[in-house]
């Protein structure tokens, strides 16, 4: 396996990009698609990615003045992080993100310091990303990819600000970190609740419309995809089990006299949802993990 990463080919011209974030292999992953007169990022990595994603992009024969869009699922740095390193090698794109994230991405510094709580020194600062290289996406907005077509689905839950990808041609969706992140060898979702954004019942509402589109395939930033469609749905209804197995596990310690039991039951619970993140950082994602359902669930239902 090449130092930077692997990369995986879903179909004809969608590529799965593993960025090799923190050294390691099945962390963070990006799509590309491309397409005859243009070609798309779905994600950006972390800001430190810019390299592994560049080097990938080039064996993939995509040359950087034919990219025309980033396509940004959210805010966080982990998937907003590399989008302005990128835009420089780019010089055609433009960045695709919801409002509500325009000015954050603009003066990044809140993300960054959000990104130094959970990633600790895996996070490298951020560059703003000048505002008239932004294209601001409403739910249902179609995007045009050289000859493809992508639409971009508002799906709220893991932050206020998200947005999935469905490219129409191959029927396949890049859902962010709305559905969970994903573990092709266990075949298992964990849900990725983290501290201060969730919202449970957005999550979840999310995950049902998800479940009534038309899909082939789903594609995972953490980290992987699924295909074929009895094969998503299958992944969908793990996901929505796992999400409500927390809300459970929230009703049954509620109310105990110890507030720190439920914290550590939750903790316990998104133990494995942590395998993504470099260890020295994973019980401080799984606090803030059930830190925010513990938010997330009381002020969204
Ligand atoms: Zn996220």
């Amino acid at each position: 396996m090449e130092s930077y990463g692997q990369m995986f080919e879903i179909q004809g011209n969608i590529f799965y990009l593993d960025t090799y974030a923190h050294g390691m292999s099945g962390a963070i992953g990006v799509l590309i698609c491309r397409s005859g007169g243009g070609s798309v990022v779905f994600d950006s990595g972390m800001p430190n990615s810019k390299n592994n994603i560049l080097k990938s992009i080039e064996r993939l024969g995509v040359k950087p003045e034919s990219v025309t869009h980033i396509l940004l699922t959210h805010r966080h740095i982990d998937h907003a992080g590399g989008a302005s390193f990128l835009l420089d090698e780019f010089p055609k794109a433009s960045i695709g993100i919801h409002p509500f994230s325009a000015s954050a991405l603009s003066n990044p510094t809140k993300i960054y310091d959000g990104g130094r709580e959970l990633f600790g020194e895996y996070a490298t600062p951020m560059k703003p990303i000048q505002t008239s290289k932004m294209r601001t996406l409403g739910d249902r907005e179609e995007i045009n990819v050289g000859q493809e077509a992508v639409q971009a689905i508002y799906t709220p839950g893991h932050t206020s600000d998200h947005i999935a990808y469905y490219i129409h041609s191959s029927k396949i969706l890049y859902c962010g970190d709305v559905v969970g992140s994903f573990n092709a060898l266990r075949g298992c979702v964990h849900p990725t609740c983290m501290y201060p954004s969730f919202n449970y019942e957005k999550y979840k509402i999310t995950i049902r419309q998800i479940r009534a589109m038309d899909l082939e395939g789903l594609v995972f930033p953490h980290f992987g995809y699924v295909l074929g469609r009895r094969n998503v749905r299958d992944v969908l209804e793990k996901s929505l089990s796992a999400h409500m197995r927390l809300g459970r596990i929230y009703e049954e310690n509620i109310s105990k006299p110890d507030p720190s039991k439920l914290l550590n039951e939750l903790k316990t619970a998104l133990i494995e949802a942590t395998e993504i993140f470099p260890g020295p950082v994973r019980e401080k994602a799984a606090e803030l993990m059930a830190r925010g359902f513990i938010e997330g669930f009381a002020c969204g239902r």
